[in-house]
């Protein structure tokens, strides 16, 4: 008789979950986890406040994960938003919305959730295994051997979850080992990409607008000249160059052209109540209106003052001309930068930056209704180790839970 039933490695969200879920149904449970506490990555998310999840429909949480996304089905069915909410709230955490549907703790603190899932665990008397960084699994028929890398013991169980987070936030605990001890058990890893993370850019004079913020913008993201994707809401400028919630969601489409070595592009529609045409006919009537007020001054309606030199660098118009001086041709380049204020995107910033891993044991692998790999019976995986990455928005952490939930149900 082995000692436990399922060994969960690694206590973040997903994996602490998935132990809790284990434990609850009756499994004698081992947790191990590098970091002499559980979730240290949970308790910075949504800035030390945790963004938990999103309201909204399976379906609209499908779209939020990419080509990906259709793999959650069977987990988001077995285990959804509401599911999630209803565990903390029997647990005496309220939530609240914000942002058009992002979930937080009422709390404000991450804490609280972790708070939680410390209690579950104790409850549901899960063993845990602090301080302790598993080195490898090795094979022998059912049974699974895990190595610790000090110390002389070793755990074994028929019952194995692989919840070692990506590579993101290293400082976290999450460095990628998960990724290793699949491939020396021989399943697939895809390539590795930062997602969710800021974007540098090839125009310098960004650095100018550090700081300077731009709500509800809708950003198209191009690839070889070719659109790929759209996204609408807030966005940073920062001295390397853009970073904010709608450029995160695009830049896991940056990361993957840039590895191809395409040329990469945002447009930024400064003004997107208007179609081109309004446009180009309310910037007409406002620039007669300004008659001999400098260009600058008479089109404040349509940009921000602080991105006027940014504009006058990219279009060539002085800002000092007046407006009835503006030609037919400049006024359409002025349109034409409104509502597609282009930059040249050369790099994301390092995963260890990134707030998600792109990439991760490739999905070919594991059997969606059951997390189980395809390869090997009774190993199972959970959480960003798996090749999805979603949105901002509390996705990422939804993903983490109902993965969680589905490989320990199937344990
Ligand atoms: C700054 C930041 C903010 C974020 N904010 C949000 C948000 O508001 N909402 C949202 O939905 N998502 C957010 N995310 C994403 C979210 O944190 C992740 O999706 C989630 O933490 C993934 O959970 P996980 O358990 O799979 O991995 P992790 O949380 O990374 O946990 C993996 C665990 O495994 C342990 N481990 C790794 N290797 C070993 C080993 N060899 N032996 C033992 N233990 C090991 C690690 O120490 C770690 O504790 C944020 C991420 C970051 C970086």
């Amino acid at each position: 008789m082995k000692p436990f039933d399922v060994i969960v490695i690694g206590a973040g969200a997903s994996g602490t979950f998935a132990a809790i879920c284990s434990a609850q149904k009756g499994k004698k449970v081992l947790l191990i986890e590098k970091n002499d506490c559980i979730c240290k990555k949970l308790g910075i998310t949504g800035n030390g406040r945790c963004n938990i999840t999103h309201t909204g429909e399976i379906k609209e949480f499908i779209n939020c994960y990419g080509k990906n996304g259709k793999f959650l089905y069977r987990a988001f069915n077995s285990f959804f938003n509401n599911d999630l909410l209803s565990f903390l709230s029997s647990r005496g955490v309220e939530t609240k919305i914000e942002d058009n549907g992002k979930y937080y703790p009422v709390s404000n603190t991450a804490d609280t959730i972790i708070t939680v899932l410390r209690n579950s665990l104790k409850e549901h008397n899960v063993r845990i295994k602090y301080n302790s960084t598993v080195e490898s699994i090795t094979l022998s028929g059912n049974t699974k051997t895990i190595k610790l890398k000090t110390g002389s013991e070793n755990y074994e169980a028929d019952k194995i979850i692989i919840a070692t987070g990506g590579l993101s936030y290293p400082a976290t605990g999450s460095t990628g080992d998960g990724y290793l001890f699949a491939k020396s058990l021989g399943i697939n890893v895809t390539e590795l990409y930062p997602a969710l993370v800021p974007l540098e850019t090839r125009e310098k004079n960004v650095k100018e607008l550090q700081g300077f913020a731009l709500e509800n913008v809708i950003i198209s993201l191009y690839a070889a000249g070719k659109k790929i994707a759209t996204e609408t809401g807030d966005m940073l400028f920062t001295h390397y160059g853009l970073s904010g919630p709608a450029i995160m969601n695009l830049s896991g489409y940056a990361a993957d052209y840039l590895n191809k070595n395409e040329k990469v592009e945002v447009a930024i529609n400064l003004a997107p109540a208007y179609t081109q045409e309004s446009l180009k006919a309310e910037l007409n009537k406002e620039i007669l209106k300004a008659g001999k007020k400098i260009f600058a001054n008479g089109i404040r309606k349509f940009i921000p003052s602080k991105l006027v030199p940014v504009m006058t660098a990219v279009t060539g118009i002085s800002e000092n001309k007046q407006c009835n001086q503006l030609t037919a041709k400049e006024r359409e380049i002025i349109v034409d930068f409104i509502s597609a204020f282009r930059l040249e995107i050369t790099k994301t910033r390092p995963i260890e930056e990134a707030t998600i891993t792109r990439g991760g044991i490739a999905l070919e692998e594991i059997n969606p209704q059951t997390m189980e790999s395809k390869k090997i019976k009774g190993l199972h995986f959970c959480g960003e180790i798996i090749n999805i990455d979603g949105k901002c928005g509390g996705y990422n952490l939804q993903e983490a839970f109902s993965t969680a939930y589905l490989a320990a149900e199937n344990c």
